[in-house]
């Protein structure tokens, strides 16, 4: 199958040269930065970062999903915290459905690992892309140690070099190549809470810790060490940002405000809110994703994408699964192969790049909100009374291989049924009381024959889902 030269040793680069040598690739990997298993370097991203489904599916398919199993924390609901301190756990599912938490590092390490001991890929580290000659096909790399330029050529090229891709920008000045890119209004810092740091909250490991408070919001990840890796969520500019935020005093304050559960949690807030710059966040999208059949981009490189729904690196481990079974489909056709990937997968990435940015405001905004509880909660109960016809957004995307475009258009179709009942027996008027969510319960329950009849009707009007 040839010699194939990636570009970027991140998470998906590193999967993807796994996958390219079990089709019987010689891969060589460039990474700008050094080793991370020698040197724990941290690439200015997220720490932590959750795994669903679809990762696991690539990552099986490579056979390191069970490694990376054993270095996760399975996370099955969201435990929201009110400014009171009040806890609801709300469940991924009604089968203890889990996402899985794990270290981005640790991660990034298995993969490493796996590729060069397991499938003999040649990682050559500190080597920075400096340029892609599309005609060749060949690339330049700067060694930043011994600071020498060198030229290599391959049969291809993949760009896996993330969102700020240089491989990418070469691909930009072809001709009609579209490119779009929006950064979040948000930025995002992350602080630390310490294995038993004596808080009862911390004691609920299984689940993603959620603070949302309208303009801005905290989000604590749980860590296979029994600490929480949090991370906030604050607009730059204005009333409770990140500019406005200068002093330990007005730090504290404001988390006294805002978290007071969670500032317990923190001995080192002070630190770490002020030893790093907020980190942003974007939304890119461009195509074509590959130049004849010679070059092919990936992962961030080709569809970076807001983090709301964890999907970044599971997008990335998806395109590479894809890649790999377009091998299998194509052999050594890689026009075909690099056509195949890009027509099954840039509507796909389109899709959740869009409904990233929607649910970014619904996690802010409207978690804590009642009438976003009651929403769920009737969802659920029509994903349990009819789980053939029904599935909510989440769902589809967290927990089910269903293209994202398509669960988008099922979603537009099964948002209509969840209106209806709202609708039709005005529960907006409930709260998150005891009593309200007694009633609501008892509502539901006595209407879902009801229920299942206009679940039904509506869903007459879609496709059979996939299992
Ligand atoms: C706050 C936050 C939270 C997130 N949470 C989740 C989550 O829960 N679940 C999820 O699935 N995703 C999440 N993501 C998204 C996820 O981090 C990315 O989608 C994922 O890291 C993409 O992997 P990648 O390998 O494509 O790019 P990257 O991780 O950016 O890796 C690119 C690699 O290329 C190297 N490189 C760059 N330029 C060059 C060059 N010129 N030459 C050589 N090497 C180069 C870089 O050093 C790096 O190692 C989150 C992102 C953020 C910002």
């Amino acid at each position: 199958m040839g010699r194939v030269i990636v570009v970027g040793a991140g998470l998906v680069g590193a999967l993807l040269s796994i996958l390219l040598s079990k089709r019987g690739c010689e891969v060589e990997v460039f990474e700008r930065l050094p080793d991370l298993r020698q040197s724990n370097v941290v690439n200015g991203r997220a720490i932590n970062l959750t795994l669903c489904q679809r990762g696991y599916s690539a990552l099986d398919c490579a056979g390191v999903g069970d490694i990376v199993r054993g270095l996760s924390v399975p996370v099955y609901g969201r435990m929201i915290h009110s400014v009171k301190g009040d806890l609801t756990f709300q469940p991924y599912g009604e089968n203890r459905e889990a996402i899985y938490s794990i270290m981005r590092n640790d991660l990034n390490r298995a993969l490493l690992d796996y590729a060069e001991l397991q499938c003999g890929v040649n990682f050559r580290f500190r080597e920075k892309c400096l340029d892609v000659d599309l005609s060749g096909i060949s690339v330049q790399m700067t060694n930043s140690g011994s600071g020498l330029t060198t030229q290599h050529t391959g049969d291809r090229v993949f760009g896996a070099d993330g969102a700020h891709s240089v491989v990418r920008q070469h691909l930009q000045r072809a001709s009609r190549f579209d490119y779009v890119q929006r950064y979040w209004e948000q930025g995002y810092k992350e602080l630390s809470v310490p294995a038993n740091a004596g808080h009862a909250w911390t004691e609920h490991r299984n689940a993603l810790h959620l603070w949302p408070r309208r303009d801005y919001m905290l989000i604590g990840f749980p860590n296979l060490d029994g600490s929480f890796t949090c991370s906030l969520h604050l607009p730059y500019e204005g009333n409770s940002s990140f500019a406005s935020i200068t002093t330990s005093d007005a730090l504290i304050d404001f988390f006294n405000g805002s978290f007071p559960d969670a500032v317990e949690a923190m001995p080192s807030l002070v630190e770490d809110f002020f030893s790093s710059q907020p980190s942003s966040m974007l939304t890119i999208k461009c195509s074509p994703w590959t130049h004849g059949n010679k070059l092919a981009l990936v992962g961030d490189a080709v569809h970076s994408i807001l983090p709301s729904y964890g999907q970044g690196a599971n997008a990335g481990f998806e395109d590479c699964e894809v890649i790999y079974h377009c091998m299998e489909e194509y052999g050594d056709d890689w026009g075909r192969i690099f056509q195949e990937y890009e027509s099954r997968r840039r509507p796909n990435t389109d899709a959740i790049a869009d409904l990233c940015i929607e649910h970014f405001s619904e996690l802010r905004d409207r978690v804590g909100d009642p009438k976003f509880i009651l929403r769920k909660e009737i969802e659920r109960k029509l994903t349990s009374a009819c789980p053939e016809l029904y599935q909510d957004l989440y769902y589809m995307i967290t927990f089910t291989p269903i293209p994202y475009a398509e669960a988008l258009r099922r979603n537009q179709a099964q948002t209509a049924i969840v209106d209806q009942i709202l609708d039709n027996y005005n529960l907006s008027a409930h709260t998150t009381t005891v009593e309200g969510t007694n009633l609501i319960d008892k509502l539901i329950q006595e209407r879902l024959a009801e229920t299942r009849l206009s679940a039904k009707k509506l869903a007459s009007t879609l496709s059979p889902l996939h299992h």
